[in-house]
């Protein structure tokens, strides 16, 4: 029997699993893909407070041997569901079953893809999913925001300070996020808005170097030049083997707050899965800190 089981091996469930350990928990990790979750894809990160510059995978290796060198059982699987029988829960993955008296769910959240020939490679090669992590390495460049909703208009706002020219690329005929911020967008001389196109290929040379564009209404095929291209188009929770024990927002994310509570007991969340204003590597750790003691707490008062 754990005391806790985590789900997931991203910066939030790792630093769980790291509190937990140190306030002497038994442990275990459960994660699916990739130890050290999405942050792996990025070459390099700049905003993480300590460092000036680490890659995604370097950050991922130190925290995963933190957590194993304080002792985490981890196991490759992938949970499927978690029956709640009160003081205990049964987690069940496609590797067997295991008993916790608590679960902290940090599973992340995937940001939606082209699903364009050739995105995979240029993923940290010129193509991003994230201005805030990856927009000050294209100051004074040109970059693409592919999107028209709010998330991709923040995206566009936030490049269009410091880069030299921004090109939104739009499906729809319209932008479809707020009137306002579709405005103060018009109105700045960087910012150009293309709209019913799609992209349908990359140019590259080692990184990214354009893209190939399609416009629906004129059935016209063309091409442009940029140096970066921020995809925008929807972010993704992987809650959906959780919708029964747990209450889920209407687009999948697990509902609580900054102190990292579900509405079930001895249930607990934290990242990017819940919901939340801000994604990012400081806000998940933050989160797998506050969940791990707060399921400390759970397991002391039992
Ligand atoms: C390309 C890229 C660059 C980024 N750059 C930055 C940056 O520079 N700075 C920054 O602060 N943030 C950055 N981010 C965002 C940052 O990576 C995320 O905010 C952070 O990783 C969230 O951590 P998490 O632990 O909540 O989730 P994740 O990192 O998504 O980890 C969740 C883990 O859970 C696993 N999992 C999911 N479902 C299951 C299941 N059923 N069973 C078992 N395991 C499961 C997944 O495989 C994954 O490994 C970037 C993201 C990307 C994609």
């Amino acid at each position: 029997m754990y005391d806790i089981i985590i789900v997931g091996a991203g910066p939030a469930g790792l630093t769980a699993a790291l509190y937990a350990l140190r306030a002497d928990k038994k442990v275990l990790v459960i994660e699916k893909e990739t130890f050290g979750g999405q942050i792996t894809y990025s070459p390099k990160i700049e905003n993480y407070p300590g460092f000036m510059q680490v890659s995604g995978n370097e950050f991922a290796e130190q925290l995963l041997s933190q957590v194993t060198e304080h002792g985490a059982d981890i196991e490759l699987a992938e949970v499927t569901g978690i029956v709640n029988n009160g003081d205990t829960k049964t987690v069940i993955t496609d590797m067997g079953e295991f008993q916790s008296k608590t679960v902290i769910i940090a599973t992340g959240a995937k940001h939606r893809h082209l699903g364009v020939e050739g995105e995979e490679e240029l993923i940290g090669e010129g193509i991003s999913f994230c201005a805030v992590c990856d927009g000050a390495f294209y100051a004074n460049q040109k970059v693409g925001v592919v999107g028209g909703g709010n998330s991709a208009l923040v995206e566009a706002m936030m490049l269009s300070e410091t880069c030299s020219e921004v090109v939104i690329i739009q499906n729809l005929s319209k932008l479809t996020g707020e009137a306002k911020m579709v405005r103060a967008l018009e109105e700045k001389p960087n910012v150009k808005i293309i709209c019913d196109t799609v992209v349908t290929g990359f140019e590259k040379a080692d990184v990214l170097t354009g893209v190939k564009l399609h416009n629906d209404k004129t059935g016209e095929d063309f091409s442009i030049s940029l140096d970066g291209l921020f995809v925008a188009i929807g972010h993704a929770p992987e809650n959906t083997a959780f919708a029964n024990l747990t209450a889920l927002n209407e687009y999948g994310y697990i509902i609580a707050d900054e102190q990292c509570l579900t509405d079930t007991d001895g249930i607990f969340v934290a990242g990017d899965c819940r919901t939340k204003a801000i994604r990012q590597i400081t806000t998940a750790t933050a989160d797998g800190a506050v969940a791990a003691l707060a399921a400390c707490r759970y397991i002391d008062s039992m």
